[in-house]
């Protein structure tokens, strides 16, 4: 379906400019005018007392994919440091731009983050899209979809990236409905079509039981979020050359339906699993929380942290925030050891791209063996102690 203005039978009322939920009619010249927010929703229609506007059967209307060009990088900060998925997020944008033959740019919003525009150019964007603001100081839904959307409508990327975290989660989808396009939430793959230069992003689908290619064929840009620690990060290159083109803030207090008060950290032990080098993680197979103690106890041997798979945390043993998997958080340590985790192809998805992985299981058939590097069969509260043992007596 697509909806449209009769101009010549609009009258001016403004009575539909307010009946559109997406804010995709403005006024022009007295006459109503409906621009690319709008997802042919259809209320508008018998809103206008003149019937000046007419839903029509039009399956291919899109945008005119020619004017879209180059692949755009969300590069997400806090408190004026990088993400890491940001940088995970240019390696990936360089090889699409390249295979397109086109521009990488990162859009950066904050305040007083101008300095990571040349870290974002060290890392492989071309143009840095900065905008810097008081009021992009802490990250507001309203603030940035507002002023990301302005740029897009502006510079027309023909891809928009962002990280699958807690912002990117929520900025992404707002984004994808201002400008009437797609997203596709949680990639784990995208390439280029060589035939069409479209992108084709790839996700697991039906729990994890298959993965979907989607593409986005007659809307712009293309958008994807992709979860930290599944692509490569960016090679740093303090040599390279770029641009920085400053983006006008234009968001008057009408636009901010919120405001941070004050930030106030979660209570009781909370992970931070998504950048760290070891991980010891815990299943089942542990038989409860004080499993955890054993682990907790290896992991400090060897420098790292512990995770958990969905049934330890599901039976209230561990907060979420340790979780690895496809619900949880991806992982992509130097080493990850599987301790009484069977290996579902949930928790897979979340570790298998592991430098090295050690599993341990009682039982020889146990999936997690089929994509381990050293398996241990056995029982973990006879491995893990020896395991602990041999490190203590290395050490003196
Ligand atoms: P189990 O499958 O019960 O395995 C326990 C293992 O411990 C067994 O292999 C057993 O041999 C071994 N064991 C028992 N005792 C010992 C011992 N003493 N010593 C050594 N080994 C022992 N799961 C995730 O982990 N992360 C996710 O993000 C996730 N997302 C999901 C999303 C969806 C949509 C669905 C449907 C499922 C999801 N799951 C997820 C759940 C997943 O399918 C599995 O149920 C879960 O991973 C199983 O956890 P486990 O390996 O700890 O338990
Ligand atoms: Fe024009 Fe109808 Fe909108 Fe009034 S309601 S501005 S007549 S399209
Ligand atoms: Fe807005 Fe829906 Fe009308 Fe489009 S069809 S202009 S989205 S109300």
């Amino acid at each position: 379906m697509a909806v449209n203005i009769i101009a010549e039978e609009c009258k001016g009322c403004t009575k539909c400019v307010n009946s559109c939920p997406f804010e995709a009619i403005t006024m022009e010249n007295k006459k109503a005018v409906i621009g690319p927010a709008c997802n042919n929703c259809g209320a508008c229609v018998d809103q206008c007392p003149f019937g000046a506007i007419k839903q029509t059967e039009d399956e291919k209307k899109g945008v005119d994919i020619s004017e879209y060009h180059g692949v755009w990088v969300f590069a997400e900060q806090r408190n004026g440091e990088l993400m890491k998925v940001a940088i995970e997020l240019l390696g990936e944008g360089r090889k699409l731009a390249d295979e397109i033959g086109t521009e990488l740019s990162a859009v950066l919003c904050g305040h007083n983050v101008s300095d990571l525009a040349g870290e974002l150019i060290a890392y492989g964007a071309d143009k840095v899209y900065l905008a810097d603001d008081p009021r992009l100081a802490s990250y507001t839904t309203d603030a940035y979809t507002k002023v990301i959307y302005q740029a897009i409508m502006a510079y027309k990327p023909e891809i928009v990236i962002l990280g699958a975290t807690h912002i990117g989660r929520d900025l992404g989808p707002c984004l994808a409905v201002k400008c009437g396009t797609g997203l596709t939430a949680d990639c784990t793959k995208l390439e280029i079509d060589p035939t069409d230069k479209k992108l084709m992003q790839t996700r697991p689908a039906f729990g994890g039981n298959l993965m979907a290619t989607i593409v986005c064929p007659n809307h712009r840009p293309q958008m994807s979020t992709v979860r930290p620690g599944v692509m490569e990060k960016a090679a740093y290159d303090k040599s390279r050359q770029g641009s920085v083109i400053n983006l006008k803030v234009n968001i008057s207090k009408s636009d901010l339906r919120t405001k941070v008060l004050e930030f106030v950290r979660g209570i009781g032990e909370v992970a931070s699993i998504s950048d760290a080098d070891i991980i010891v993680s815990g299943g089942r197979g542990l038989g409860g929380p004080e499993g955890f103690n054993l682990l907790r106890e290896l992991a400090a041997k060897l420098g790292g942290t512990i995770g958990a798979s969905r049934a330890a945390v599901d039976s209230g043993w561990i907060d979420h925030s340790f979780q690895v998997g496809q619900t949880g958080t991806t992982v992509k340590p130097k080493l990850y050891v599987a301790c009484g985790i069977s290996g579902a192809i949930q928790h897979l998805a979340g570790m298998q791209n592991s430098d090295y992985i050690v599993a341990i299981n009682k039982n020889e058939s146990a999936p997690i063996f089929e994509v381990a590097d050293y398996g241990i069969v056995g029982d973990l509260y006879k491995v893990i102690p020896a395991i602990i043992e041999a490190l203590d007596s290395r050490a003196q």
